[in-house]
């Protein structure tokens, strides 16, 4: 099939780690390959966010990134872009007129894509699916005042579910969130994000360690939702063990993040700080080594729509201590591959990774079964079979005549 992606503000090809860059942008490149991998045609399309980006760059793995002319041609975060999803949806629309390419569906990704996936949509006849990626209810429930989404997201979030030809949930967890909000389970799919099975493996070069300690690895953007601070605080708990953050701005920027800032105040405050180390944003390629390295994964978020990292973690073969909400709770099975806690606990989450280190066999029994369920349940080439499936289906309902000039 001919598949447009539609991707906003998170590029296939962006680095990651950064405050809008993570998930979304791994979930769209993975995806994208392993449907041109499947056979299908896979265009991304996304806000032009650099004055020098061609419009279309070939991917290496086989799929062709468009930069969107909508907005500034420079960074605008986020919350920033609603106002300029419209030139988003008509620069498709005029695009596909022309005769450039006609794909058979759209998939959207986030709320936002969603709008000018629709407008697109509605205008050139081609059937819609939404992943939604995060929910603004959520966001809202958790960060209160501090959340600096447009107000009127969680309207919209609900008028594409009960408009768009498919919902594509990640999570169970996301699909009870949805119903709630209104949205008609019987529009809804559940299909999880994959893992690279190739990158994320246990055998490969992994990061050095410090000697005579047992080294727990937290990885994601430093926001405040990832409850990095919880690991933080959960470290007097584990003497003995060094606790690693991976993600964040580059390292040269990382003195001067609040965030980074913020966290090591903390550690200082809690007696931590030597144990302690925020080691920046590494490129995806170079993540197996860091997951590789550690004895534990710790994923403290606050809510998480799915979380590509304890799941990554698996695929090496390390066990995860988790906060029991969203994705993980479909991706970690409790006592089995890893152990949840509730979230914000600094003390069930000390208590947690503190049996796990200092339980030898139950690791290695996590750490195994762990690997096995990444294996047998999360491959980028079943989530796309699962996709392309649902895209067939959405576009069979529809009449067979692509792109209506
Ligand atoms: N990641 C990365 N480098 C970093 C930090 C994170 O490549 O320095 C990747 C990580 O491997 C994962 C993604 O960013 O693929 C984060 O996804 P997740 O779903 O855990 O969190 P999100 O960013 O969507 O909240």
């Amino acid at each position: 099939m001919r598949i447009a992606m539609i991707s906003e503000h998170a590029s296939p090809l962006a680095v990651l780690g950064g405050e809008d860059a993570g998930g979304q942008n791994t979930h769209v490149a993975e995806l994208s390959a392993a449907l041109v991998a499947a056979g299908h045609e896979v265009r991304v399309y996304t806000r032009r966010d650099a004055v020098d980006l061609p419009v279309t760059v070939r991917s290496p793995d086989g799929y062709d990134v468009v930069h969107v002319p909508a907005g500034p041609a420079e960074p605008v975060a986020k919350d920033a872009l609603l106002p300029h999803m419209r030139a988003f949806g008509r620069w498709l629309v005029d695009r596909w007129r022309a005769g450039d390419w006609a794909p058979e569906v759209i998939h959207a990704h986030f709320w936002m894509s969603g709008l000018a996936a629709l407008a697109a949509g509605r205008r050139t006849g081609v059937p819609v699916v939404q992943t939604y990626h995060a929910l603004g209810t959520v966001k809202r429930r958790h960060q209160g005042a501090q959340d600096t989404s447009p107000p009127r997201r969680v309207g919209y979030e609900l008028q594409l579910g009960r408009s768009v030809d498919r919902v594509v949930a990640q999570c169970q967890d996301e699909v009870g969130e949805l119903v709630r909000m209104g949205v008609p389970r019987s529009r809804m799919t559940v299909v999880p994000s994959g893992v690279n099975l190739a990158t994320f493996a246990p055998l490969g070069p992994a990061a050095e360690r410090t000697p005579g300690r047992a080294r727990i690895l937290s990885v994601g953007r430093l926001v405040e939702r990832k409850g990095f601070a919880d690991v933080v605080r959960a470290m007097p708990l584990v003497p003995d063990a060094e606790c690693v953050i991976v993600g964040g701005p580059p390292e040269g920027l990382l003195e001067t993040d609040p965030h980074a800032r913020r966290l090591r105040a903390l550690a200082e405050s809690c007696g931590v700080i030597d144990r302690v180390t925020l080691v920046g944003a590494v490129p995806r390629e170079e993540m197996g080594r860091w997951y590789r390295s550690a004895d534990v994964l710790v994923a403290a978020p606050w809510y998480e729509p799915f979380g590509l990292t304890p799941l990554e973690a698996m695929a090496c073969g390390v066990p995860v201590v988790g906060s029991a909400v969203g994705g993980l709770t479909d991706t970690v099975l409790d006592g089995v591959t890893g152990d949840l806690v509730p979230a914000r606990d600094p003390r069930a989450l000390g208590a947690a990774i503190r049996r796990l280190l200092d339980d030898r066999i139950r690791r290695f029994a996590y750490a195994t079964a762990a690997r096995d369920r990444a294996r047998r349940s999360y491959s980028w080439a079943a989530t796309a079979e699962r996709l392309a499936e649902v895209y067939h289906e959405v576009a069979a309902l529809r009449p067979a005549t692509g792109v209506v000039a």
